[in-house]
């Protein structure tokens, strides 16, 4: 048996460079990966460690340019970060609902977007030639929107909020070259002939997310809906990021994970609210809206009403 390999990245430009040898993975915080390689799902044979390269490292905040979130950036600190509380509260509130705080304290956001499905049969290692259509039968927490191929869904909560605060990812390569993508274009659905779910490159280094600023009149909420009150995966959350003109709606977001391979946008439910004052009812019609088209399997049509609640009461959460 060969041993595992260990360094310590000491800039972007030496992690990009180690990443480009075969066998060889990232790590931030590490509980995914720890996972995964316990699980049998990964065997790198040299892990690179970030966690020394400071450039990775800092929130900050101004009104002209918005947020942006180192990759070593942890859960805890986006949801204690005052800046981010008072301009971003439905992603302080979404950072502060995930896991559990030893989790919080070492999960960093980067690794948060990057980690795989928790769907059980991707993280069972007997199932992976048969987990496509396994996956599909007998998920109960899988998704209920384009499921045709696949039930996992995107494991991360945050990602939820910032998709609907519009953030993007930032990433460096080789020679030096850097690039910026949407979150809703970095995030792809699972495939079972890739290894990772996002458009990352093998050797590339997830720098920083951007989160661009938000409006005076910028009202949201977050809800994470779990089966239990402790520590749970979600049934589904929902972000709504609504931008208000007096007591009309002038631009709505709202998203929501758990319930598709990606994030989902309720495009047709977020037209239906510009322009108008929300009252219990427009929400009411909005959430409705956002379930009409759903696709559940026989063991998960119980989130298709959950996700509605979820929806109409983040609506009018949004507007207090
Ligand atoms: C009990 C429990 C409950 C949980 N509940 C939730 C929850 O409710 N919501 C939620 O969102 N998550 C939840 N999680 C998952 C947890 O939040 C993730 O495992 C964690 O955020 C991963 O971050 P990390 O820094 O540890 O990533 P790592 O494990 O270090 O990395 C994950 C992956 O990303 C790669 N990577 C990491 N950083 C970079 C980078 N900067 N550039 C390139 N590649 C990189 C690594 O190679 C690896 O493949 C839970 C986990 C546990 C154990």
């Amino acid at each position: 048996m060969s041993t595992l390999q260990w360094t310590d990245a000491r800039s972007v430009e030496e992690a990009v460079a180690l990443l480009s040898a075969s066998g060889t993975i990232a790590k931030a915080g590490g509980l995914d990966l720890l996972d995964l390689m316990k699980e049998g799902i990964v065997a790198p044979a040299r892990i690179v460690n970030l966690q020394r390269i400071d450039a990775l490292r800092g929130v900050q905040f101004d009104e002209t340019s918005g947020l942006r979130l180192g990759a070593l950036t942890t859960l805890a600190e986006i949801a204690s970060d005052a800046s981010i509380r008072r301009n971003y509260s439905a992603l302080a509130a979404s950072a502060a609902h995930a896991a559990t705080p030893q989790v919080r304290n070492a999960a960093t956001i980067g690794g948060n977007l990057l980690q795989r499905p928790r769907c059980w049969y991707f993280r069972n290692e007997l199932f992976h030639a048969a987990r496509q259509e396994t996956g599909r039968e007998q998920s109960q927490y899988g998704a209920i929107f384009d499921n045709a191929m696949s039930a996992m869904v995107h494991a991360s909560t945050p990602a939820t909020a910032l998709l609907a605060y519009g953030a993007s990812v930032h990433i460096a390569g080789k020679q030096g070259k850097t690039r910026t993508i949407a979150l809703g274009d970095f995030l792809l659905p699972p495939d079972f002939d890739r290894d990772r779910d996002t458009t990352l490159g093998s050797d590339e280094v997830l720098t920083h997310v951007s989160v661009p600023p938000v409006a005076a009149n910028t009202n949201a909420a977050y809800h994470k809906q779990t089966e239990r009150e402790s520590y749970d995966w979600p049934i589904c959350d929902v972000a709504v990021v609504l931008t208000m003109k007096e007591r009309k709606v002038e631009g709505a977001k709202i998203v929501a994970g758990a319930v598709a391979p990606v994030p989902r946008r309720m495009s047709a439910s977020e037209k239906l609210l510009l322009g108008r004052e929300i009252d219990e009812q427009l929400a009411a019609d909005a959430a409705r809206l956002a379930v009409g088209d759903a696709t559940p399997t026989e063991k998960n049509s119980y989130k298709v009403p959950v996700l509605e609640v979820v929806i109409r009461r983040t609506i009018m959460a949004a507007l207090r």
